[in-house]
């Protein structure tokens, strides 16, 4: 796999959130996938890491809180997205091949409508994160975020109000941002998504199944 064109990044805040281990595990995910295929943000993470280690180094042990001990056990444990990833040969880069514990073929999706399925992945109760599978053509129906939600694109494209979204893009959204993602044309759309609270959908329809989703 050659490097990716990649044309939206994480936030300042995301890449800090992750340096100090404090993101939830779904979001966790989300960032350390796109940073496999994005040498700018892994870049970005590395001054980050550097920044939150020299903190460390003055504060001495004895003012270390356990709070900032845990997030550098956690930035230590999961050392690897820093390093310069390996190809993984499939659609899912490393990070989320281990994750699941293989590639697209790993995975049971699970119809959501409208030619839509997802697969929850498990983790942690404070977000969630699920692949989505938009065949090609196909929406997501328009809705809202009570929170924060990333969007990382895998395969194919899709446009929304926020612009095109190819593969390794990743769309973080929140209350301010509403949107239809459309996937282009050609090619089914495989994302990578993690919200921390359920989205805020306009037609009737999605609502009600809402709850049977777990969107
Ligand atoms: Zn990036
Ligand atoms: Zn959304």
């Amino acid at each position: 796999m050659t490097t990716e064109q990649i044309n939206h990044h994480l936030t300042d805040d995301l890449l800090m959130a992750y340096s100090a281990g404090s993101l939830p595990e779904a979001f966790s995910l989300v960032v350390a996938t796109h940073i496999s295929l994005c040498d700018e943000c892994r870049a970005r993470l590395g001054s980050f890491d550097t920044v939150g280690g020299a903190m460390l180094e003055t504060c001495g042990d004895a003012e270390m809180s356990a709070g900032a001990l845990d997030a550098t056990m956690a930035r230590i444990m999961k050392g690897a997205p820093v390093q310069k990833p390996r190809s993984s040969g499939g659609v899912f880069p490393t990070p989320l091949q281990n994750y699941i514990g293989g590639d697209l073929d790993a995975v049971k999706w699970r119809p959501v409508g409208m030619g839509v399925r997802q697969a929850i992945l498990p983790t942690s109760d404070d977000a969630s994160v699920r692949l989505l599978y938009i065949p090609a053509g196909c929406a997501v129906p328009d809705h809202g975020h009570r929170g924060t939600e990333l969007t990382l694109v895998l395969q194919g494209a899709f446009v929304d109000e926020d612009g095109r979204f190819a593969r390794g893009d990743v769309e973080v959204a929140n209350e301010e941002l509403e949107h239809t993602p459309v996937a282009d044309i050609g090619e089914d759309c495989i994302c990578l998504a993690a919200t921390d609270a359920p989205l805020k959908f306009r037609g009737l329809v999605p609502r009600l199944a809402q709850p049977f989703l777990k969107i």
